[in-house]
């Protein structure tokens, strides 16, 4: 075998042993553990058009989650109602830090007093303590996930972005296609949904996104056969945090009483339907975060193993080959 041949083996191999050793964080939650559910996010808010966007979802009967900011809260009065209303519309309130900065530049007392004041606000205005949680931009390095996971945070990630804050620029109706164009391919155009689940990420502070780009994202998902539904049905982790007093849900189907899921001492078995009223996790310790990963890997995963398999066998014989010549 010519030494060229072996390096470039050995270039293969090293790659391999690169990319295994930085498997996916199981921490980071970016897709639901059933297969056919969409998981709609709201981020950024409460926002302006707000108000508009819960009459969108309930004309729809889509519930979503809203990863609000405590400083949007604590900036204009009028929101301060706006926590009540969500709730009172069956979504999920989570948390997306108090001042949207980057917290992989913070240190860790900074990230924690982030997470506690936007707690802190959304418990005064709506008596709950979320238990999923997004870094703004999603950056959420390893102290970030230290911190996140000490507080038995959901670190909540996304798989499909419409990008809706780079659009805002253009025209409504260009910016709403502009937005459509990753739903369109990864969703409508390449996903099934007997195996795959989506956490979708978009913006409601973006006026055409309210407008125009919500509807066309919930018809064309629910023309492809997937069900919407909240991130604590999605991952299969209460919603709220111990101490959280949310006030009750009326529920729009009579058949489900609006009872909290909460086990004293345990986290609850959460089988919530569209429905019920969003649980509480009676004590804050983090249950493990592996049971969550690899319920809906996507084929692309194994297709990605199924090539590191192979170059690691690669990789043997060219050090094999190595040792014998
Ligand atoms: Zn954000």
């Amino acid at each position: 075998m010519k030494i060229n041949t072996i390096l470039s083996f050995s270039a293969i191999f090293l790659a391999s042993v690169a990319t295994a050793a930085m498997p996916d964080d199981p921490n980071k939650i970016d897709t639901c553990t059933k297969p056919g559910t969409v998981a709609l996010t709201f981020d950024d808010g409460p926002g302006a058009y707000n108000d508009q966007l819960l009459a969108l979802l309930a004309r729809k009967k889509v519930k979503a989650t809203f990863f609000v900011l405590g400083s949007m809260i604590a900036e204009n009065a009028q929101q301060a109602g706006a926590l009540k209303k969500i709730l009172a519309g069956g979504h999920q309130l989570a948390s997306h830090s108090y001042s949207h900065g980057n917290f992989d530049k913070m240190t860790e007392d900074q990230m924690r007093q982030e997470i506690s004041s936007t707690s802190d606000i959304m418990f005064q205005n709506a008596g709950v303590r979320p238990a999923y949680m997004r870094a703004p931009e999603g950056n959420c390095g390893a102290v970030c996930t230290k911190v996140m996971t000490d507080l038995g945070l959901v670190i909540s990630h996304w798989n499909v972005d419409t990008n809706d804050w780079r659009f805002t620029a253009l025209a409504p109706q260009a910016a709403t296609e502009q937005s459509m164009v990753e739903i369109n391919k990864v969703i409508i155009q390449d996903s099934n949904p007997a195996i795959d689940s989506f956490i979708l990420l978009e913006h409601e502070i973006h006026k055409f996104s309210v407008d125009l780009l919500a509807e066309r994202v919930i018809d064309a998902i629910t023309a492809k056969g997937y069900r919407f539904v909240t991130m604590e049905e999605c991952v299969g982790k209460p919603s709220y945090l111990s101490g959280s007093t949310p006030p009750p849900v009326t529920p729009v189907d009579p058949v489900t009483p609006p009872s909290a899921n909460t086990t004293a001492g345990t986290v609850a078995p959460v089988v919530p339907t569209a429905t019920s009223a969003p649980s509480i996790v009676a004590s804050s310790v983090a249950p493990s975060a592996t049971s969550l990963a690899g319920a809906s890997v996507k084929s692309q995963d194994n297709a990605a193993g199924f090539v590191r398999a192979g170059a690691w066998a690669m990789g043997l014989v060219a050090a094999a080959a190595y040792a014998l010549f």
